[in-house]
């Protein structure tokens, strides 16, 4: 009966969806801590010039390390932390460290004048008022100047039609931060934001240009890509290189800045050191003609 069927289902479903329920509850509770017990760590991933191999920045990746999980990386915990309340917290603390950290770097070891410190942003975070504030505060406080630091941000945080997403734009951009659109040729973009944002750079995502599934787009669709971001002034990076010849071609069709594991990965902060800095020497792809 239908009956039964109902009871069989809930006998078979049920206990999943309490655990998860419960495996969420914890988490949130956890998460809620993280800060206060000092679990979040950032890690930061080289930025090259393509050009050059010089080292032009780092992006700040942020980790939750968990007592008992281990390392928790962000996309499973950043739609929580949003979801609970937490992300004017954990991003506040982003800013902060990633500011502390580089201007300690800049008083220790000898960066390219040009080096930057990139961090995400959320979609939150850019809705409220109290941003540009912050940063401002921030880069007072650490006594750096705002050109070395750039915030990125998805394209969906940009999709809200919230006003203040255009007042903490052109505010942040008054300030003299770089200002940088994320994951550039995903699910979100809109050609149209290429022209009407205030920003500086755009980072196109990992999946145009790799991907153990489908070998990453065409020659040509990402040459176009980078054409159409040259034509609106703005520089370009690529995320997600993981080959010398992937580095080779991004080079050739001019993409300034690459950024993935051929470069190096995402490192604490303890890794930054000198000799880490005098590995980003030479660049072996320009020695290579990239396959058509
Ligand atoms: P994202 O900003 O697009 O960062 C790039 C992601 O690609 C990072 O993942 C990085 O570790 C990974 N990656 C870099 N090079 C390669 C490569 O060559 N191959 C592959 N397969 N992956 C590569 P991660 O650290 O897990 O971060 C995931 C996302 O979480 C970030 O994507 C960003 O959207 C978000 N996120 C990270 N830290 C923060 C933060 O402090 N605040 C906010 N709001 N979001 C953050
Ligand atoms: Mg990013
Ligand atoms: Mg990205
Ligand atoms: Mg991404």
């Amino acid at each position: 009966t239908a009956k039964n069927k109902a009871a069989v289902k809930v006998a078979l479903f049920e206990p999943n969806l309490l655990n998860a329920r419960r495996l969420h509850r914890v988490l949130a509770a956890e998460l809620q801590d993280s800060i206060e017990n000092n679990e979040m760590v950032l890690h930061y991933q080289p930025i090259v010039e393509l050009a050059t191999g010089k080292l032009l920045g780092v992006e700040a990746l942020v980790r939750w390390q968990h007592p008992t999980r281990g390392l928790v990386m962000p996309d499973e915990f950043i739609d929580l932390a949003e979801e609970i309340g937490a992300m004017p917290n954990l991003a506040a603390w982003v800013l902060q460290t990633a500011l502390a950290r580089l201007r300690q770097w800049q008083q220790t070891l000898e960066l390219d004048p040009r080096f930057t410190v990139r961090v995400n942003i959320s979609a939150t975070q850019l809705q409220r008022p109290y941003l540009l504030d912050d940063v401002q505060r921030l880069l007072l406080a650490e006594g750096i100047n705002p050109s070395a630091l750039v915030l990125e941000l998805t394209e969906y945080s940009m999709v809200t039609g919230n006003e203040w997403d255009l007042y903490s734009f052109q505010g942040l951009r008054k300030l003299g931060v770089g200002l940088a659109i994320d994951d550039f040729g995903t699910g979100y973009s809109s050609i149209s934001y290429l022209r009407t944002l205030p920003v500086d750079g755009v980072k196109l995502d990992r999946s145009l240009i790799g991907g153990p599934t489908d070998g990453g787009a065409s020659r040509p669709f990402i040459a176009a890509i980078l054409q159409l971001v040259k034509s609106c002034n703005l520089a370009a990076t690529c995320e997600g290189v993981e080959t010398l010849e992937q580095a080779a071609m991004l080079t050739e069709l001019g993409c300034e800045t690459g950024q993935g594991y051929y470069f190096g990965r995402p490192v604490p902060a303890a890794d930054i050191t000198s000799s880490w800095l005098e590995s980003f020497q030479g660049a072996p792809w320009l020695a290579v003609t990239a396959q058509p």
